[in-house]
């Protein structure tokens, strides 16, 4: 199966997408990571992202849809996909389709995680101490989800019509979320 995991940041995608990888033995996407790690490496990607990222601002359509597209077509992880992060735009999201679609594969549950704006605040400040990730400052905090409500909100919208959609109450604690993710999956 794959799966897609959105929501705003600091809304336990990734927290979520680990436990499911864990339990379902899927392979976790997160275009964050991804992004990171071409940072990390210096890479030509990463030197061009780098100034966007860290001030909250998202990477361009052309190079996620580049990064995602090895990843789909990768055949030790065909139908064994959970996508933390991405689609984030309309047009990510119609690219996904279309990867999918040529690699004979097709999302089968979509799960939004659904959190309080002063919870994510709060979240995102502690996760700042854990990690120290450079997006992790209050301002870009800000700025990160008013970029998520701006862009991917319409994504919800696209996706909130489809049967395999769920929302999920995001303010709940980690280990209720899973459940309820958990529930789903097994049905
Ligand atoms: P995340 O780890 O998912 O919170 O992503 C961290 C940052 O990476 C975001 O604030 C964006 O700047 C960038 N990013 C991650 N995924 C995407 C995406 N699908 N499209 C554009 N930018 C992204």
């Amino acid at each position: 199966m794959n799966v897609i995991i959105f929501g705003p940041p600091g809304a336990g995608k990734g927290t979520q997408a680990l436990n499911i990888v864990k339990k379902f033995k899927l392979f976790q996407i997160s275009t964050g990571d991804l992004l990171r790690k071409e940072i990390k490496n210096k890479t030509e990607i990463g030197k061009r992202i780098e100034k966007t990222i860290s001030k909250g601002a998202f990477a361009t359509d052309e190079i996620v849809n580049e990064l995602i597209k090895k990843v789909v077509f990768n055949q030790s992880k065909k139908n064994k996909l959970i996508f933390d992060g991405y689609p984030r735009s309309i047009s990510q999201a119609k690219n996904l389709d279309i990867l999918l679609s040529e690699s004979h594969q097709k999302i089968d549950f979509i799960f939004f995680l659904n959190v309080h704006k002063e919870i994510i605040i709060k979240r995102i400040e502690k996760r700042k101490i854990l990690e120290k990730r450079a997006d992790d400052d209050l301002k870009t905090i800000l700025k990160r989800y008013d970029t998520y409500m701006e862009t991917t909100k319409p994504v919800l919208d696209y996706y909130s019509k489809n049967s395999n959609f769920y929302e999920i109450d995001g303010n709940l604690k980690i280990v209720e979320i899973s459940s309820k993710i958990e529930q789903i999956l097994t049905v």
